[in-house]
């Protein structure tokens, strides 16, 4: 589907002239949409020029504006940008991917949807990153290709989190820094990180074998065309970023985001693990 927009350009073609109107083209994935007064939706998208930015979608609450599965989370779009005084307007847009066969696969959408609803959370206005936004377009393609919901969510959340500066830290003692060896170590997610036997203090921390840490190191850097899944560690895994993301979560993140990670938790099964290897 397309409004208008036939040749999308990445360039700024009226700028700074009066009233400092503007009018670009970008493109995006929608996070979210919220309904604005009687007729309009403000849209937020991740940007692949700007970052997260939100924008409002004239006409986008009547049922027959046309605005259609543009305004869906997930679609990806190619807009015009209109500014003038710190409003946003999209103007014309086409939809360039709309995660079709995504959208009929419970556990496939509801990863998605917690993504987008993280990144709407973490993610900050005039903080442009085209690699969360390449990351973000990947994994969703290798999400609708089929492989594991498990896997590729490991891979998305951790990769998220070393690029919006989130990462726990996994190689050395998140208290005292110094090393921390053996099979088997503390991990504690309040704390952010693994812990020394002499730094162990009481909470919610969790044993994690030192292959699983490994493995998290290791799906940071992957491309997405090498993920395989790894039975061994993925579960573990698993469990260590949710009560990671969960500590941070019961900070005062959104109350939608807060349901999106439960859904997730509710379709995701992790693989079977051995628990007499822990
Ligand atoms: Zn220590």
């Amino acid at each position: 589907m397309r409004r208008g927009l036939h040749a999308p350009v990445s360039r700024v073609f009226q700028s700074g002239t009066k009233g400092k109107m503007s009018l670009v083209s970008l493109k995006g994935i929608v996070l979210h949409t919220k309904p604005w007064k009687e007729h309009d939706k403000l849209v937020l998208l991740y940007t692949r020029e700007r970052g997260k930015l939100s924008a409002m979608a004239r006409g986008g609450r009547k049922p027959h504006s046309g605005w259609g599965a543009a305004l869906e989370p997930l679609t990806v779009l190619d807009f015009l940008l209109f500014e003038k005084e710190g409003r946003r307007l999209i103007t014309q847009w086409q939809i360039e991917q709309s995660h079709a066969a995504l959208r009929g696969d419970l556990p496939g959408i509801a990863v998605a949807l917690y993504w987008t609803e993280l990144l709407a959370e973490l993610a900050q206005e005039n903080d442009p990153n085209q690699r969360v936004y390449q990351e973000l377009t990947d994994a969703l393609s290798v999400l609708g290709a089929g492989l594991e919901p498990v896997v590729t969510n490991n891979a998305f959340l951790l990769k998220l989190l070393s690029l919006l500066g989130f990462w726990p830290r996994l190689d050395s003692c998140v208290s005292c820094g110094g090393p921390v060896s053996g099979k088997v170590v503390i991990f504690n997610p309040k704390a952010g990180g693994v812990l020394c036997p002499q730094c162990q203090v009481f909470g919610r921390s969790i044993t994690v074998r030192a292959t699983t840490l490994a493995r998290a190191r290791a799906l940071v850097g992957f491309a997405w065309d090498e993920l395989r899944s790894d039975p061994e560690s993925d579960g573990e895994l698993q469990e260590l970023l949710r009560l990671f993301l969960g500590v941070h979560l019961e900070k005062g993140f959104s109350p939608v985001l807060t349901f999106f990670s439960r859904l997730d938790q509710t379709v995701l099964s992790p693989p079977t693990r051995d628990p007499n290897t822990r």
